[in-house]
């Protein structure tokens, strides 16, 4: 309930999915009326939860990533299933769960050939959450693909499978993806009597019989006055199974009942409806798509990422840090100066500019001693330290470190940004760079001033 009486009633969506069918109409026309193609939505999400509990884990109101993948129901194939198909996954399958087996590690291309997983569309993207899981920095080892079983697979589900993750909390649903067939779009029509269709051409012509039904439209508005467009409405999306089985009412019984909507119904009469029957060639065929969906729960991700990415240090239990991938850490580097000496102001001015201009974020940091700052900023998990020393001034180099390993190197002031850039968008990884320049002893550079 709602407002301040309490009296009005809201409703509040249990997933964004809905609103992307009741737009599905738009989509197909933007997509040039061809299938497949897809659309998403991140938005909250709530759900009346008994008993929320465990942190971000079971919520009532959270954050939801949705992908609604509409295909022809009798071709599932994917044209990028070969990207993926060769991915080793943890797998634990209906079966498994069935006979109290545990996981197993299954290729996609062989689970999708032995029926395990329904169909290449829904294995695709089985393939890339797991990638997308990997490349966010969640434990391969503590991630498997559950697939529902059919006690517990929503109505509408033909195939559903979860991404879990081991958390503290055991094994938690990150992400679902289910195949939903065509029952939101079904359900659509149904209640608003609007065909939620694509079509697609026939290699060659054919000749259907058509059945139809044909109101009488001067008895139809005498009889039902303002309903009567809805009635004509609902006649004209009726199936050629309805028309047929409608056809047998009105010989047995010179009329029929329809429902208008889930309240009202109708009765219709022999004379205000003709029954046609007639050939016609198509060069098109009209079918309801099918529906992939990926629906990924943001919080429980981000739980699991903070979880599989917290870290000690061997030699000091006190420094703690989160050894996130660099390409989805906040901030991407600090920019440290050995000391506040003015001489090292226009090297920071210079790099911050540098930094700003290529999209780097980064966190200036000069208070304190450098070993703080260096944990403070792995605390954050920012992934590399650029740090201008007293050397700097003679040599135009600057330190560059590493967070997990702690490794620094010694790298040309000119191509430090652009070296970050590459580290923090996964275009290059630090074991190329340390070759390249050589693991360098911080215990070398200069802390002091240069003499005056
Ligand atoms: P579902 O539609 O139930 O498969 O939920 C989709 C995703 O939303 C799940 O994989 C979870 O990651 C997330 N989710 C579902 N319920 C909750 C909740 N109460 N709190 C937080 N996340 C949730």
């Amino acid at each position: 309930m709602i407002g301040p009486s309490g009296q009005v009633k809201g409703f509040l969506r249990p997933e964004t999915a809905q609103g992307i069918f009741v737009n599905f109409k738009r989509l197909l026309e933007f997509n040039q009326r061809r299938l497949p193609f897809a659309a998403a939505q991140v938005g909250n999400a709530f759900r009346n939860e008994i008993s929320p509990r465990s942190g971000l884990i079971r919520v009532r109101e959270f954050t939801l990533a949705e992908i609604e993948h509409f295909v022809d129901p009798f071709n599932k194939s994917h044209p990028k299933y070969e990207t993926i198909a060769d991915l080793e996954l943890n797998l634990y399958t209906a079966c498994n769960q069935m006979d109290g087996k545990a996981s197993e590690m299954v290729r996609i291309r062989d689970a999708v050939d032995r029926k395990i997983i329904a169909n290449e569309t829904l294995a695709y993207f089985i393939g890339r959450i797991y990638l997308f899981m990997i490349k966010l920095g969640v434990d391969h080892k503590r991630l498997r693909f559950r697939q529902h079983m059919d006690n517990e697979m929503a109505h509408y589900a033909t195939d559903c499978w979860d991404a879990e993750c081991l958390t503290s909390y055991g094994w938690v649903e990150c992400v679902g993806c289910a195949d939903r067939s065509c029952f939101d779009l079904l359900q659509h029509t149904k209640a608003t009597n609007v065909k939620l269709v694509a079509e697609k051409d026939l290699p060659v012509p054919k000749v259907v019989n058509v059945v139809e039904i044909v109101p009488n439209k001067g008895l139809m508005g005498k009889h039902f006055k303002s309903n009567a467009q809805k009635v004509m409405t609902r006649l004209n999306v009726l199936s050629e199974m309805e028309i047929k089985s409608i056809e047998e009412a009105l010989n047995e019984q010179n009329e029929f009942v329809i429902d208008l909507d889930k309240e009202n119904k109708v009765t219709i009469t022999k004379e205000m409806v003709t029954i046609k029957r007639y050939e016609k060639k198509v060069h098109v065929e009209e079918f309801t798509p099918g529906v992939i969906e990926p629906s990924f729960g943001i919080g429980r991700i981000m739980h699991t990422l903070f979880e599989h990415n917290f870290r000690i240090r061997e030699d000091d239990e006190q420094r703690t840090y989160f050894a996130l991938p660099a390409i989805v850490c906040p901030i991407k580097c600090s920019l440290l100066p050995l000391s506040n000496h003015a001489t090292l102001r226009s090297f920071v001015t210079q790099l911050s500019t540098q930094l700003s201009a290529a999209d780097i974020s980064f966190k200036f940091d000069d208070a304190g001693s450098i070993g703080k700052r260096y944990a403070r900023t792995d605390e954050i998990s920012i992934p590399f330290a650029i740090t201008i020393d007293f050397d700097s001034l003679k040599d135009e180099m600057v330190t560059l470190r590493e967070r997990d390993s702690t490794e620094q190197i010694r790298i040309p002031m000119k191509d430090v940004v652009n070296t970050v850039k590459e580290l923090s968008t996964n275009c290059r990884q630090w074991d190329d760079v340390r070759n390249q320049y050589g693991i360098f002893d911080p215990s070398q550079s200069s802390s002091e001033p240069p003499p005056q």
